[in-house]
């Protein structure tokens, strides 16, 4: 699938550092930053710094160190924020939103961690 990303959709911005955001994170490869519009106390979306609209564009057209920067940093926000379970805290959910059916808003793939609370079940 060929991809076309829009360099100016809001997460294209934030990394240029046009737009403002509050930082939990940065690595070589990848930003994290809590969610303007938090849906639970600890909301964090975490970007690649690579052009890529969504998980599919991500996991095809990616290196393999940016991938592991990407998932790595994932892991260390959750222990950043204080969500690890077995660490001392409550455990978290990660959701990626892709194209229509996903609801996705914003064209640069990002991974949602939420936590901070008991979150509904979505899968039954
Ligand atoms: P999506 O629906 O694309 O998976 O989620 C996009 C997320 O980006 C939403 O949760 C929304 O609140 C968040 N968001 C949109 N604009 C901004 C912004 O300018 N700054 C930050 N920090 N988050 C944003």
């Amino acid at each position: 699938m060929a991809y076309t990303y829009d360099p100016q959709n809001i997460f294209a911005r934030i990394l240029r550092g046009e737009i403002p955001n509050n930082t939990v994170l940065e690595t070589e490869h990848t930003l994290a930053f809590h969610d303007i519009g938090p849906q639970a106390p600890i909301h964090v979306l975490v970007i690649p710094k690579g052009a890529y609209v969504n998980f599919d564009h991500f996991a095809t057209g990616a290196s393999a160190e940016e991938i592991a920067d990407f998932t790595r940093a994932a892991a260390e926000v959750c222990r950043i924020v204080g969500a690890t379970p077995g660490e001392g805290g409550g455990g978290y959910r990660t959701i990626s939103n892709a194209g229509e059916a996903g609801v996705q808003e914003v064209p640069h793939y990002h991974l949602h961690i939420l936590g901070g609370r008991v979150l509904g079940r979505m899968l039954q």
